[in-house]
């Protein structure tokens, strides 16, 4: 089985990769288990983000790494949150927590009818620190920002976005259903075509 190292210590998401790529025969193990730090996030985009975080992973292990990025953008916000998302608050002042973080996008939407907005994850895989061609995946999940929250199901943002289709938050989902038609799994069913493809 071939081992490749997941440039997060989050063991959600080592759930969620592994469960999916050990069916393409992937092993996927932590960069914390190796004694690799967190890398830094300093761009704009999370496509810079996502393969700095690889290559840091890749470098730091000599293995094949995969990196994931992630976020909310509304653009009528200009993408922000964007790659700020995590710490959109304590940008503007406030604390840093889910509940800070939705309070200060609900303020900033007050002004605007237009709310539509979309979850975004880029996947990048490099098969070592030099790999002169990464796999790159990217998956949205569209809706819209409604004022007041609903549902107590998944993280962040959810009790805000609106599906339109389904008449429910991401947060009224059940967490299985969640996890077919993210923005995550979108990013990385792409992914998996990618690696059956390049093998
Ligand atoms: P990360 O990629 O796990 O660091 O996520 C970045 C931030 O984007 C999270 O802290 C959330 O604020 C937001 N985010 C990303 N994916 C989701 C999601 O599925 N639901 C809600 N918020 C999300």
């Amino acid at each position: 089985m071939n081992e490749v190292v997941l440039a997060s210590n989050n063991e959600g998401k080592l759930r969620e990769f592994s469960a999916i790529l050990g069916a393409a025969g992937i092993r996927m193990l932590t960069q914390g288990s190796l004694g690799v730090t967190e890398a830094e996030e300093p761009h704009v985009t999370f496509v810079e983000n996502a393969l700095a975080k690889a290559r840091h992973a890749s470098l730091h292990t000599g293995r094949p790494a995969l990196a994931d990025d992630s976020g909310l953008c509304v653009p009528v916000l200009g993408g922000a949150p964007g790659v700020y998302s995590a710490r959109y608050a304590s940008m503007g002042g406030g604390g840093k927590s889910d509940q800070a973080n939705n309070m200060r996008l609900v303020s900033q939407l007050q002004k605007f009818d237009d709310r539509r907005a979309y979850y975004v994850a880029v996947l990048v895989y490099l098969a070592g620190p030099d790999d002169p061609c990464p796999l790159v995946a990217e998956g949205r999940w569209h809706g819209e920002i409604v004022m007041t929250p609903r549902g107590a199901n998944g993280f962040g943002y959810d009790p805000h976005f609106w599906l339109p289709a389904r008449g429910c938050t991401v947060a009224e989902l059940d967490p299985a259903e969640k996890n077919r038609s993210s923005h995550r799994a979108r990013a990385l069913d792409q992914l998996l075509s990618q690696l059956r493809e390049a093998a």
